[in-house]
């Protein structure tokens, strides 16, 4: 595909003296070896090599082997593009009054071949003849010839072609025999450039492919959701320059933004309506928004009230694990214009896919983890993880110096409820009597269902004079429980019994045995009652 090389674009861009005969590129090699400020943060192994300054040296060897084998005072190869200026190639030259183009089309000799003429020449050019667009100045040129060259692979974009001109300080007519080493030599020249973009193009592939696979590979190492959405920020990182990362999920009725990155963190777990927003709207089509990836102005990605400023790219793929609904949005911005093209988008839905599987089997997970470490009917830390949690806190107690409270609670009379009026009603009371426990408790102590209707508390930081204050409020509160059954009122009342790290022992099965005695003495001296150990 006949394209001008990017370097060239960057050094050549407008008319520029160069001066020197066998002129390397200025500045052209260095700022390619630099590297993209975007490029830089990747490893070397993943930088793209980019062939296209190779190729100009190959080029422009040959020309200089032309200059030459002909006695030429300049060989230049051209690029006449079906629309636009003409690009310079590549040039060897003698002189130093060389333009470095682009040229207007149609221009001086060149533009002789623009209808359709295969060759045009010139035996004897005089001194101020300035169709020789490559130079600066006119004169001492002899004679001067341009050929036109027809791409070998051909581009269906653009129907332009290549132009091998060279000229001499001698006059008189071009030989057959110089005819015939121009144009193998433009043959030639026209199957390098397209080998070496056929390259670029392999190696843009490869490159690719080790960016997908990168990202892949990231998305593989999470577990829980937190490690997937991290992994998924990664594995995005990895394949475009983006300034902010979400990634919405769906409960019910609404969508939430369950993981940020990048700016605007305060989002982190505020709720929307579910078809709220772009990305409300993604979760209902399922497929991405906006259709372009531009994002002109502030829109209500989140919610329909709320604008995010500050991007100017913006793309949301749904996050969806196999043909069905999505469980959620993957959502893209970058301060800059045009970031996300099709090609990203695509890129983007291949990551949010695996993202989907990842997230979906950590949901699974973390909701079987839940129902492993919690009680059913009560929602309480279960028995296995009440003995982990107690374990967890008195070590970071002893670790501490602080102290640490347990207390045991049972309900008083429990069988008679269930006696009475039915197992059923006697859930119900377990429950209440569990919601309360869950309200009064701090954040950071643990409420379990110890078993049948016992239940025990671990206080962080807390002495037993401290636990008893707990213990008695959630009695109270319990006591204040009225429950309607056939007609009538009933109430619940529960016993406790608190021992403490470091008062009364040192070892978790201490403790629980002197918690558990002084609930007995509690029932023994009339229930309803809170005890403490030893006391
Ligand atoms: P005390 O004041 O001495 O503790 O008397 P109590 O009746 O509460 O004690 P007891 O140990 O005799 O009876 C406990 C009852 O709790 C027996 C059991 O049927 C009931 N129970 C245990 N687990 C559950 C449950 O999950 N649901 C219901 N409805 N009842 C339960
Ligand atoms: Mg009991
Ligand atoms: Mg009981």
């Amino acid at each position: 595909m006949p394209v001008i090389p990017s370097y060239f674009k960057k050094v050549y861009s407008g008319q520029r003296r160069v001066s020197g005969k066998h002129r390397p590129l200025p500045g052209a090699f260095s700022s390619l070896s630099g590297g993209s400020p975007a490029v830089q943060s990747v490893s070397s192994a993943d930088v793209e090599r980019d062939f296209s300054g190779f190729q100009h040296e190959a080029l422009q060897l040959q020309l200089e082997l032309l200059r030459q084998a002909l006695g030429l005072t300049t060989a230049a190869f051209l690029w006449a593009s079906s629309k636009g200026p003409v690009q310079l190639l590549t040039i060897s030259s003698e002189r130093d009054d060389i333009l470095a183009g682009p040229f207007e089309r149609g221009a001086g000799l060149l533009g002789g071949l623009l209808h359709g003429r295969a060759e045009v020449s010139l035996t004897t050019v005089s001194k101020t003849y300035s169709g020789l667009i490559y130079y600066r100045n006119p004169g001492q040129t002899g004679s001067a010839i341009a050929l036109r060259c027809q791409p070998a692979a051909g581009n269906k974009d653009d129907k332009g072609f290549f132009i091998l001109a060279a000229d001499r300080q001698t006059t008189g007519i071009w030989r057959d025999e110089d005819r015939a080493l121009l144009r193998r030599c433009a043959d030639k020249m026209i199957k390098e450039r397209e080998f070496g973009e056929l390259l670029t193009g392999v190696e843009h592939e490869r490159s690719l492919l080790r960016k997908i696979c990168g990202g892949l590979r990231e998305l593989n190492r999470g577990l829980g959701l937190e490690s997937v959405f991290e992994a998924t920020v990664r594995a995005v990182n990895n394949l475009l320059a983006v300034d902010f990362i979400a990634i919405s999920l769906l409960d019910d009725e609404i969508h939430y933004t369950a993981f940020v990155s990048g700016r605007y963190e305060e989002l982190m777990g505020l709720e929307y309506g579910c078809h709220e927003g772009l990305v409300g709207q993604v979760l209902k089509l399922n497929l991405p928004l906006p259709a372009n990836a531009s994002y002109r102005g502030p829109a209500p990605i989140f919610s329909n009230k709320h604008c995010l400023d500050g991007f100017k790219s913006l793309l949301i793929v749904p996050l969806c694990p196999e043909k069905g609904c999505p469980l959620g949005a993957l959502t893209v911005a970058a301060v800059r214009d045009d970031m996300f093209g099709l090609q990203d988008r695509d890129l983007l839905g291949l990551i949010a896919d695996q993202a989907a599987i990842k997230i979906d089997l950590a949901q699974a997970h973390e909701l079987i983890s839940k129902m492993a470490t919690t009680d059913g009917l009560t929602s309480l830390a279960n028995h296995r993880s009440f003995q982990h949690g107690f374990d967890v806190m008195l070590h970071r107690a002893k670790r501490r110096k602080s102290p640490l409270a347990m207390i045991i609670c049972d309900i008083d009379y429990f069988k008679k409820f269930n006696d009475n009026y039915g197992h059923q009603f006697g859930d119900q009371v377990l429950k209440a009597v569990a919601d309360v426990m869950a309200r009064d408790v701090r954040r950071e102590d643990l409420a379990a269902r110890y078993g049948g209707e016992e239940f025990a508390l671990i206080l962080e930081n807390s002495d037993k004079q401290g636990a008893r204050l707990m213990a008695e409020r959630i009695r109270c509160d319990i006591a204040a429980l009225k429950f309607k059954i056939d007609g009538r009122e009933v109430g619940v009342t529960i016993s406790a019994g608190i021992a403490a790290y470091p008062e009364d022992a040192g070892l978790k099965a201490d403790i629980i045995e002197l918690a558990d005695q002084a609930l007995y003495r509690a029932k023994e001296e009339g229930r309803n009652q809170t005890v403490l150990a030893g006391g």
